[in-house]
């Protein structure tokens, strides 16, 4: 009987993965932080990896999307402007349901092809095959400012006098103690006064 169990848990560990990804596969969560009027995607190349398309082909739809300019830097992707982690994970669902997942089967093992001119997404695990739908285009207004009581991840670009670690969102410096340059942070912003704001530090993402 144990060893039963024991070769049942050694077939699951030998598993392909994309057995235990039956309906839905996982898109890792977006990774970013909003540096000066931009927004960092740090885990673009592993998000494009996923779905399994041209890293170009994906962004060129977010920036469409999004109604913005950005470029590719290494792993990362940097956005003109302000979006939220929610706003850029919802692009990434949006792309996924229009150019990877199959409408019939709900699986991602599918591939891009062109059939009299037309794109479709043709489906590997079951046969079927699409159409991709044209879409509008409908920008996301960018937030461009911050509020009390909001949650931010920021990088700290600097050390103010007193040896409160700041970092700029917009027009706004905001100070947040008892951090150093170059922290990746998740700040919750406590007051605003002209374009002074006053956070406190959530939690500590990694330095760079
Ligand atoms: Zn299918």
């Amino acid at each position: 009987m144990i060893d039963y169990e024991r070769s049942l848990n050694r077939a699951f560990e030998h598993m392909p993965e994309y057995l235990t990804t039956d309906v839905r596969f996982s898109i890792p969560e977006p990774h970013i932080f909003i540096e000066g009027k931009t927004t960092v995607l740090k885990n673009f190349l592993e998000i494009a990896d996923v779905v399994n398309r041209d890293p170009t082909h994906l962004l060129k739809y977010m920036l469409k999307e999004l109604g913005t300019a950005g470029k590719l830097d290494g792993n990362r992707v940097i956005f003109q402007g302000k979006f939220t982690a929610e706003t850029i994970q919802s692009q990434i669902t949006a792309y996924a349901d229009e150019f990877v997942i199959c409408s019939e089967c709900g699986r991602p093992d599918t591939e891009l092809v062109r059939s009299d001119r037309v794109l479709m997404l043709k489906c590997a695990a079951c046969g079927a095959h699409r159409p991709i739908r044209k879409r509008r285009v409908r920008p996301v207004a960018a937030k461009d400012a911050i509020e009390e009581g909001g949650e931010y991840d920021v990088r700290i670009t600097g050390v103010g006098r007193k040896g409160d670690g700041f970092t700029q969102i917009d027009k706004y410096t905001i100070y947040v103690p008892r951090t150093v340059k170059g922290e990746i942070v998740t700040i919750k912003v406590n007051s605003i006064s002209g374009t002074l704001a006053f956070a406190e530090i959530l939690e500590r993402k990694a330095t760079e």
